[in-house]
């Protein structure tokens, strides 16, 4: 059984990748046999130290909100690992304001990072696992998939549509043996939550909703994803598994 969750041979393509759920998910990932190309605009050294592998590890830098920028980054990844398998949607960013006082810029900047640049990344994979016979695309998307929130309008939309994205990639791919599925993460503790964190009345209150009674740490998203990504989850399309401590549930 342990075998199915092996992704020995296998090279998985992890954006954001150098810190966070990105970084705990490439470690994870590593740690199940897979090679990693860590994608993202920062340099990716703490995550080739966590990997401790050097020859299974590859570094992209890419700034992922142009579109410009994604089918080259998958080119790579394919040239240096001889093809690519799984596909982690995970960089994205975040803007917080009331939506009465939202800006064109913090829309734009959030769709185009969190959401166009997820298609069109999973569109230059999907073109590729297509002729390999197959692959896993898992994406990162949030309790904001399922819910409105406050104060971070493109945020929510951006989220809400890659649930959606998530279900058609799903039905348009499943035939090519081309998994598409999502982890949607409860409240984790990273750089992204970070202006939550700092506001102590708002930290509490949602401490206080979550029925497993702390945040998560990034480690305890990154099984989800090695999950979705290995045989284990091979009849597994269109889902968003969420991992949340229980806050759905609630
Ligand atoms: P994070 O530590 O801020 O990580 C975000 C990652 O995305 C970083 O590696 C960042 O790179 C990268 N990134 C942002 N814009 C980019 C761009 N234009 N090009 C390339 N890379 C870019 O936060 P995180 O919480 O781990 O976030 C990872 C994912 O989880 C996001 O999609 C987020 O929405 C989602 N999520 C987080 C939570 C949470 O509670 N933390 C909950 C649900 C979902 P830099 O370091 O260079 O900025």
């Amino acid at each position: 059984m342990i075998d199915q969750f092996s992704l020995e041979g296998r090279t998985a393509v992890v954006t954001g990748a150098n810190t966070g759920i990105g970084q705990a998910s490439a470690v994870a990932l590593a740690g199940a046999g897979a090679k990693i190309v860590a994608v993202g605009r920062s340099a990716m050294d703490e995550t080739k130290e966590k990997i401790d592998a050097p020859e299974r590890f590859h570094a992209i830098r890419a700034d992922l909100s142009v579109t410009a920028n994604l089918a080259p980054v998958i080119e790579e990844a394919i040239a240096w690992s001889g093809g690519v398998d799984i596909l982690v949607n995970n960089a994205g960013i975040i803007r917080r304001n009331a939506a009465l006082d939202f800006t064109e810029d913090d829309w734009d900047a959030v769709m185009d990072t969190n959401l166009k640049s997820a298609f069109f990344l999973s569109q230059a994979a999907a073109r590729h696992m297509k002729e390999r016979g197959g692959g896993r695309i898992v994406n990162i998307a949030s309790l904001m998939s399922f819910q409105g929130g406050i104060r971070i309008a493109s945020y929510t939309a951006a989220k809400s549509g890659l649930a959606g994205m998530t279900r058609l990639l799903a039905c348009e791919w499943a035939s090519l043996g081309i998994n598409v599925n999502a982890v949607a993460p409860g409240y984790v503790v990273t750089n992204n939550t970070e202006a939550l964190r700092n506001d102590p009345v708002r930290y509490q209150a949602i401490l206080d909703r979550i029925p497993a009674g702390h945040w998560a740490e990034p480690e305890d998203i990154a099984g989800a994803v090695v999950y979705l990504a290995s045989d284990a989850a091979r009849y597994v399309h269109g889902i968003l598994l969420p991992v949340d401590g229980g806050w759905l549930a609630r």
